[in-house]
């Protein structure tokens, strides 16, 4: 158990005590009963303050990519989410950062050029862990034939024989169970948790996302 989710356990535990301490109050109002409901208050808080700080020193860096649909051309609102999808570009891997997001820079222009509407994945990951947002995950993406309403896109640059990374691993597990937060802006805010993580190829013939599959169908957690 990582220190951050002992705390999330002794937070959940001392806003119990929080509110029984608040019923006791409510019940039977003492200057006793009032010092622990203070008490109790002070050690919720506490508790916050540690969940947060550790929380942000976990959270990978986001990068907005900022991309916009091609002129003329518009997307559709995503619907009741089903399923995360895990892909590979098919393509070279990326070194760094910048190369990361030229990268994917290069992919949008071509799928505009194709004539679609954008990049047609929600998010993508780095080699050194970093979350680019692309579509908006909001928003229907294009990454598998006939299967895209309620399926939140995923890429990581490579191609079969490429393998991915522990930051990447890392990255995935913290996007799946972060998603949800203020963590990223809203038009990418989605509820990944509990939904399936499906290959490209669990949905149709591919070879996509090769050697990537272990690590998006095991959420992160094997590689
Ligand atoms: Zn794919």
């Amino acid at each position: 158990m990582s220190v951050l989710s002992r705390w999330k356990a002794r937070l959940r535990v001392r806003r119990n005590l929080l509110r029984a301490a608040r019923r006791r109050h409510e019940a039977n109002p003492t200057p006793e009963s009032r010092r622990v409901i203070d008490d109790r208050k002070e050690q919720v808080a506490y508790a916050e303050r540690v969940v947060e700080r550790h929380d942000r020193d976990d959270r990978p860096r986001i990068v907005n990519l900022d991309l916009k649909p091609r002129e003329g051309s518009q997307l559709s609102p995503q619907g009741t989410l089903r399923a995360v999808t895990g892909h590979y570009t098919a393509g070279p891997v990326d070194q760094t950062d910048e190369q990361c997001e030229a990268l994917l820079r290069g992919y949008d222009r071509a799928h505009k050029a194709k004539g679609w509407t954008m990049l047609g994945y929600a998010f993508a990951i780095s080699r050194a862990g970093t979350i680019y947002l692309g579509r908006p995950a909001t928003a229907i993406g294009a990454h598998v034939l006939n299967q895209n309403s309620g399926n939140v896109g995923i890429v990581c640059n490579g191609t079969t024989g490429d393998r991915p990374t522990a930051a990447q691993a890392r990255s995935l597990r913290w996007l799946l169970a972060n998603a949800h937060t203020d963590a990223l802006p809203k038009a990418w805010r989605v509820d990944l948790r509990g939904l399936p993580v499906k290959g490209h190829n669990d949905w149709m013939a591919t070879a996509c996302p090769g050697s990537f599959k272990r690590m998006y169908t095991s959420k992160g957690t094997k590689r």
